[in-house]
């Protein structure tokens, strides 16, 4: 046994390279690109280091041209998920009883095969399986995956560090135990970065997972495994399940070793986990921990002192990149009357340059939704402004499915500061703004805390910086995120730790000790020196 103590050092975020025309990076990406774009791969399961192929698969197809196919994929039935829930178990006693360096190692292997071998592999995987353009899947694939290994391994060690104070004749020490049993780790599409780290927090803490992957973000996520597979990750430790999520959650949710549930979707499914798990409670031999990242419905509030072109330009990146699939998009934007001439003119202008289209043109700003059933939820949304006599759309409104799923970013002004786009999360390319009487800047900001269930990211804007303070006091709940004279999304690790509260999640904070914390159970051990000899009280002896 080693007895030496290990510190890692301070990460820094990994760079986010510029792509230009006839750079190495772009040369090696469109390279890529061509690649995996004239080849249908197959993906298996893959559980205890194993490949498994059932009899049931499904296709995995390009959002932005959904004729054609990357993949073949092999779904999950009662059978895989049983041996996946056994293989988790298995691994545990070797994953939980080695050293925390050895599982950080890991960790930093796999950002480095990241960060250069495999740069431009989950690059293309993610801009043609998840329809992102060069900057949204370099800042996520990329970037984001690399800081989350490098930031859990560089907090894990400040966790380990911890332990309480012995005095003289005795010593106390904290043992920071894995949970007991695996975790299930169910993974939305939209960030590879997230999918990564759901599996790779947890197990940095010694846990062992059952990993259900979203169906569209498959391509991605299976270069994940086998970069975590070639940088050492022991077999069992991850278990690669694709399926149907019913089925698989069924499953699972019925194990009596379930010790934590590791979720970032929707709303929708984490409440049926959640409901699943407490009714299932006198099963379990631990109460499971339950971290979920859930929706949102995130705000721009624009003060009477605010710069148009500022609020314009953030209100459509934050709005629409990555086509508003994101969980801290815009989608609803307050503009006092005296404003919004200018911040109309503005977004209306960037509507007409920006460019919607295929993710081989990298000069496409947008590209196309996930799947039909996006598109087809955005054109409802779209549909039901323009039968409205309440809404008006100023920008957009039009859309196209005959190559890929592609929704025109679309503005609605309404009158309505309760208006239904206003208040339901639509996770597609729509904001909604309202445009407020400049003399009603307290009661706006009233009605914009209580307009939606969630409370995940929320920006103002403002140059007069104690409105902007105020304004931030006003809405302490209504966002876990916050910005000042900023878009509400990318945030950044080991900078912006992230996750809201309210209908938008359990707030763990992606990214950080707080998060880490979650997938340990110490164990405190005293030890006495001099043990009791009397068992009188001292003032009962003369
Ligand atoms: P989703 O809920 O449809 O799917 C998430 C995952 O759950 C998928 O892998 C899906 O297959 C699985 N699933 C579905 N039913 C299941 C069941 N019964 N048992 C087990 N697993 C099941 O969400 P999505 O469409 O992939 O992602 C979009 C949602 O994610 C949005 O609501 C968005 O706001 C949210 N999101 C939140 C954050 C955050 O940090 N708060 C980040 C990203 C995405």
């Amino acid at each position: 046994m080693n007895n030496a103590i290990y510190n890692f050092a301070p990460p820094s975020n990994e760079p986010i390279l510029e792509y230009k025309h006839n750079s190495q990076e772009r040369t090696e990406l469109e390279a890529e690109l061509t690649r995996q774009s004239t080849m249908v791969i197959e993906i298996p399961l893959i559980i205890g280091g194993k490949e498994y192929r059932t009899s049931q698969t499904g296709t995995v197809r390009m959002p932005h041209n959904h004729t054609h196919i990357l993949a073949t994929y092999y779904k999950a039935t009662e059978i895989e998920v049983q041996f996946a829930i056994e293989s988790a178990l298995k691994a545990h006693k070797i994953w939980s009883d080695l050293s925390w360096t050895v599982r950080a190692s890991i960790l930093l292997k796999s950002a480095e095969l990241i960060s250069g071998k495999y740069r431009a592999v989950m690059n293309a995987a993610t801009m043609l399986g998840q329809s992102k353009n060069i900057y949204q899947s370099e800042i996520d694939a990329v970037c984001e995956t690399i800081d989350f290994l490098k930031f859990n391994a560089y907090f894990a060690s400040k966790i380990y560090e911890m332990q309480p104070r012995s005095t003289f004749n005795q010593l106390n020490k904290m043992e920071f135990r894995p949970l007991e049993g695996f975790v299930f780790t169910v993974s939305p599409f939209n960030f590879t970065s997230i999918a990564s780290n759901l599996n790779m927090a947890p197990v940095m803490m010694g846990n062992t997972t059952v990993w259900k992957p979203a169906t569209t973000s498959l391509l991605s996520n299976y270069y994940l495994m086998k970069i975590f597979q070639e940088a050492g990750l022991p077999d069992g430790v991850i278990n690669f399940i694709p399926g149907s999520g019913a089925l698989i959650g069924n499953t699972v949710l019925k194990s009596p070793d379930l010790a934590g549930i590791h979720f970032t979707g929707s709303n929708e499914t984490f409440n049926h986990l959640w409901n699943e798990v407490s009714g299932n409670l006198s099963i379990y031999r631990s109460y499971p921990r339950l971290i979920g990242e859930t929706g949102g419905k995130n705000f721009l509030f624009a003060h009477p002192s605010a710069t148009a072109r500022e609020v314009a330009v953030n209100a459509y990146r934050g709005a629409f990149e990555f086509q508003g699939q994101k969980c801290s998009a815009v989608s609803r934007m307050y503009v006092p009357k005296s404003l919004w001439p200018a911040v109309n003119k503005e977004l209306i202008s960037i509507c007409s340059e920006a460019q919607v289209g295929d993710v081989m043109d990298p000069m496409n700003f947008i590209n196309a939704v996930i799947d039909e059933a996006s598109f087809n939820n955005c054109m409802n949304y779209i549909k039901y402004a323009l039968e409205d006599g309440d809404a008006e759309i100023i920008a957009g409104g039009k859309g196209d499915k005959n190559v890929g799923y592609y929704v025109e970013p679309t503005i609605i002004v309404t009158k309505n500061p309760k208006f239904k786009s206003m208040v339901e999360e639509i996770f597609g390319p729509i904001l909604t703004v309202y445009i407020y009487e400049d003399n009603k800047l307290e009661e706006t900001i009233g009605i914009c805390n209580e307009t939606s269930p969630y409370g995940l990211t929320g920006a103002v804007f403002a140059l007069d910086r104690i409105a902007a303070s105020s304004m931030c006091e006003q809405l302490r709940y209504a966002a876990g995120n916050f910005y000042i004279n900023d878009k509400p999304t990318g945030a950044i690790v080991g900078l912006q730790p992230f996750g809201g509260s309210r209908a938008s999640g359990t707030n763990d904070k992606a990214g950080g000790e707080f998060n880490l914390i979650r997938w340990i159970s110490p164990r405190t051990i005293k030890e006495t020196f001099l043990p009791a000899s009397e068992y009188r009280y001292g003032y009962m002896i003369d």
